[in-house]
């Protein structure tokens, strides 16, 4: 499993987020798909999954995989497999493994080591547009009283701003949201570069998130490590990026 997934030392608290590699899915899906909506071999999906768990040292029941529907809903995570519609789930109980898939989209995790919470969210343009890393930390404060400042973040493997071109209408969004136009620039092409780190990290500052990170891996640009939507379409696999609190 050591190829397979990649941690930060930016985060005290067991983390991580999966790269293709060391997996037993094969052709397209190959090797370390975590996804089963783009047709892999269930099985196989099922033993990288399983593996995946092992690294935690949990099993499914620990588990809160969420629908994700590219919208800005944050839940208090429970175990669950895939049965709530979100794309955030923040929590503060132990040993309560919280999952984001991806395959381009952000995947961002949150720890607040002053009041042993956590969270996850998925973030694509729909979701950044949405603001949904700021609703991550104002659920971490509501329910678990965090401070923004204390709040650290990862920003996982995802498109990074040079590759992910977008048309006018994507760029509307971000403009009706009010965010600073240094988050895209228009091309040659006669459309727009979005840098959605850039839009996340402006999102989670104005919130007064002071430790944030990003890995500044770009899954359109290193197939050889990572899926890409963008670049392979709907036949490929996709990652999956965890977090969670050990028992004291
Ligand atoms: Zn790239």
């Amino acid at each position: 499993m050591t190829k397979a997934l990649v941690t930060s030392e930016f985060l005290h608290t067991p983390h991580a987020f999966s790269t293709r590699q060391d997996g037993v899915s094969e052709g397209v899906y190959s090797s370390f798909n975590l996804g089963i909506s783009t047709g892999d071999d269930r099985t196989k999906v099922e033993q990288n999954r399983q593996a995946f768990l092992d690294a935690f040292g949990l099993t499914k029941a620990q588990v809160c995989a969420l629908e994700q529907v590219h919208g800005n809903r944050v839940v208090e995570a429970q175990p669950g497999w895939f049965d709530e519609d979100a794309d955030a789930s923040v929590s503060n109980q132990a040993d309560l493994l919280l999952i984001i898939g991806t395959a381009d989209c952000l995947p961002i995790l949150f720890h607040d080591p002053v009041k042993a919470a956590i969270g996850a969210a998925h973030a694509g343009w729909r979701g950044s547009a949405l603001g949904i890393s700021q609703k991550v930390v104002e659920k971490m404060t509501e329910l678990y009283g965090s401070s923004p400042k204390d709040i650290r973040v990862v920003i996982g493997p995802c498109i990074q701003g040079a590759c992910y071109q977008v048309g006018e209408d994507v760029i509307n969004e971000f403009r009706k949201a009010q965010f600073p136009e240094a988050v895209y620039q228009s091309d040659a092409e006669g459309k727009y570069r979005l840098d959605l780190v850039a839009a996340n990290r402006w999102l989670l500052e104005a919130k007064g998130v002071k430790e944030i990170h990003s890995l500044e891996e770009c899954t359109h640009c290193d197939q050889e490590r990572y899926y890409s939507h963008r670049r392979d379409g709907l036949k490929r696999g996709s990652h999956w990026s965890a977090i969670m609190l050990k028992a004291q």
